[in-house]
């Protein structure tokens, strides 16, 4: 029974996906799209692997049936997107991908959603809830202690809305990381520029309501303890009502803001 009688995907094996098979299917690419299609393709199937030298750029530029113009402006770009290293004289190499890249991504492409920084909320919560369920397993005697000295930092900082965010946002962060997953890690440092931004303008946003302050200590020490008792359910708990009533804060400041009588 054929693959399509039986109504599976039909997958092609990896070898047929040769280059010309590729470059069929992308006849209506421009230069520049296949030379990224190819390069992008070739990762993923693990043709290309970070420290490999790519072809010269004339045999190249034949293979993909660009010119070379094209090649070199397409390799240019995936260099200052830090997936290529170009070495004059000696090629360009392929580069480990570097986290900031897919931040600067996210921070262009989602800045320009005009409630980004509530968007990227849901995506925060997601990733965060779901790492510190990992970090109550996984999470060593050193990470425990990274995480306190982030809460201390935070208590420290308590009255500073840039300081006081840049705390706040290293404290989450040291717990998605102390959820050992490569994954999560890297998608959160994805969103990190845009957490940032979004922990600075809700300190200034909330830093003078009342109660706020005693509210910030006490939802982030409770978080630690029950990560420190290592219960994943108190901690996945603490985390979302730390995030509903940080919500609750700032939808309180922002009408006090809308109300305040105006000066006459
Ligand atoms: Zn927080």
């Amino acid at each position: 029974m054929s693959s399509k009688q039986s109504g599976m995907t039909t997958v092609r094996p990896v070898e047929e996906l040769t280059l010309s098979t590729m470059l069929a299917e992308s006849d209506d690419l421009s230069g520049a799209e296949k030379v990224f299609a190819f390069f992008r393709d070739a990762l993923v199937e693990g043709r290309l692997r970070p420290g490999e030298r790519l072809l010269s750029e004339r045999e190249f530029a034949l293979q993909l049936g660009v010119s070379r113009p094209v090649l070199r402006e397409a390799l240019r770009s995936l260099a200052m997107l830090g997936f290529l290293d170009i070495q004059h004289g000696r090629g360009a190499f392929v580069k480990q991908a570097d986290v900031r890249v897919l931040s600067d991504f996210f921070t262009f492409s989602l800045a320009q959603q005009p409630d980004i920084l509530d968007d990227v909320m849901q995506a925060r919560i997601a990733i965060e809830c779901q790492a510190i369920r990992l970090a109550c397993q996984r999470a060593t005697e050193t990470d425990m202690k990274r995480i306190g000295s982030c809460l201390t930092r935070l208590m420290d900082t308590l009255h500073d809305p840039v300081e006081g965010g840049a705390a706040d946002f290293a404290f989450h962060q040291a717990i998605v990381e102390a959820g050992r997953s490569e994954a999560l890690t890297t998608l959160y440092g994805a969103i990190g520029d845009l957490l940032r931004r979004s922990h600075v303008h809700r300190r200034e946003v909330t830093v003078t309501s009342p109660g706020i302050l005693d509210y910030l200590v006490e939802a982030h020490r409770e978080v630690f303890l029950s990560m420190v008792d290592r219960d994943p359910d108190a901690a996945d708990r603490k985390l979302r009502e730390h995030f509903a009533i940080g919500d609750e804060f700032r939808r309180r400041s922002l009408i006090a803001a809308f109300t305040k009588k105006p000066a006459t």
